[in-house]
């Protein structure tokens, strides 16, 4: 009888998914409303009113055109984010060497589905960002986790042995890496750029989301003579417009005339073009958030030191500290504090973004106060502790 059958919700698996989409998470960093958001590596600066009066202006000119499809190919706003990265980057580019996309999460994707595919591979080293695989699995590319040595740099000869084993068609490198912070020498990006090449060739995706972050120069000036390098940007971070949906790549203008095969007609609003190129005309003022950060950044780690944690070398907005026996509960501690860290699945290890210096000091208190009844907790099994670590290390 019609009436008696059973009603429940619909579930994903019971629609006709494709098969290795079955049982699986879309991407979801919690989003709690709680006072201290730390946990995406968000700028904590909002935009300067200035900025904002120049975004409205652009995009009221741009309002005016809307009935018309935006430009295709974004000449203007490509041509001065190859100004900027010719400024910044230590190696001079030019519009046909840029691509832009609604984040850098959509050049990775048009990369793989350009690159990668069904019967196709792409490796990364992990932890990383975890984008890469997910956004290898959604363009049907296979994923393969590369190794890293247990201080989170990238072991170079077990990476290459990896590459020539799988002659994958994608490799990623990211630097400075997420969730680690941990940069990458520029000859370790080379030793497996060669070895790509040499089992491939592949495509070596180089993300530098957080570069702006970093101790270091980029590595664009890898670009010169490598057709399959590719360097990865964004506005999320550095720029502080995660909200405005906006990633870039470098590369051989090859690249960019390959990307086009895949990308959607006008896929780059008018609206996200005009606020791309305001935000620009910025640059300065916003670099200088950077530096503030870059200086809260280096107090978390020296202070999560003095503090008893032991913390990853950072070249990021962000800061990998543990170790904690059992990181879930040690993150559902500090959040009763208010202050919301990412838990990366790293066994033993948190990420914390540098925010605001008062935002800063109120994750210190709240693992200040952990480590304080961690040490309560346990004065007593602590010796028994030590000596088994000692004895694993
Ligand atoms: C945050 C982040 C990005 C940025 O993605 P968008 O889509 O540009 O916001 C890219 N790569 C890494 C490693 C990141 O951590």
């Amino acid at each position: 009888m019609e009436g008696s059958r059973s009603v429940r919700p619909v579930r994903i698996d019971d629609l006709p998914i494709r098969d290795e989409l079955r049982g699986k998470s879309p991407y979801g960093a919690p989003q709690l409303d709680v006072p201290v958001q730390l946990n995406t590596n968000e700028n904590p600066y909002p935009l300067p009113e200035p900025l904002v009066e120049r975004i409205a202006e652009r995009v009221r000119e741009a309002a005016r055109g809307l009935n018309r499809y935006p430009d295709r190919d974004a000449v203007e706003l490509r041509t001065e984010l190859a100004r900027y990265l010719t400024r910044t980057g230590g190696h001079p580019l030019t519009l046909a060497h840029v691509w832009a996309a609604n984040g850098s999460n959509e050049v990775l994707q048009q990369l793989l589905q350009t690159f990668g595919g069904p019967g196709r591979t792409a490796i990364g080293f992990e932890p990383s960002y975890s984008m890469h695989a997910l956004i290898s699995r959604g363009t049907g590319t296979g994923w393969i986790s590369g190794p890293r040595h247990d201080d989170f740099t990238i072991d170079v000869a077990a990476a290459q042995q990896a590459i020539t084993e799988n002659a994958p068609n994608v490799v990623f490198i990211t630097s400075p890496n997420n969730p680690t912070g941990t940069a990458v020498e520029a000859d370790t990006v080379l030793a497996l750029y060669e070895a790509a090449q040499a089992a491939g060739p592949a495509l070596v995706v180089v993300d530098e989301a957080y570069v702006e972050f970093s101790h270091r120069p980029s590595l664009l000036p890898l670009l010169e003579g490598r057709p399959n390098l590719v360097v990865s940007r964004t506005m999320s971070k550095a720029f502080g417009a995660a909200g405005l949906r906006l990633g870039y790549l470098a590369a051989d203008p090859a690249v960019v005339d390959a990307v086009q095969l895949v990308r959607l007609p006008y896929h780059l609003s008018a609206v996200t073009q005009a606020t791309a190129l305001a935000a620009l005309e910025h640059t300065d003022t916003l670099l200088g958030y950077v530096d503030q950060l870059k200086k809260e950044r280096d107090r978390l780690v020296t202070e999560l030191r003095a503090i008893g944690c032991e913390v990853t070398d950072s070249d990021a907005n962000f800061v990998q500290f543990g170790r904690f026996d059992d990181s879930p509960t040690a993150w559902r501690r500090i959040l009763d504090h208010g202050v919301l860290v990412r838990d990366n699945g790293v066994p033993g290890w948190l990420r914390v973004t540098a925010g605001t210096p008062a935002e800063n000091d109120a994750f210190l208190d709240a693992v200040r106060a952990l480590m304080t009844d961690r040490g309560t907790d346990r004065s007593t099994e602590r010796s028994t502790e030590r000596s088994k670590r000692e004895q694993s290390a």
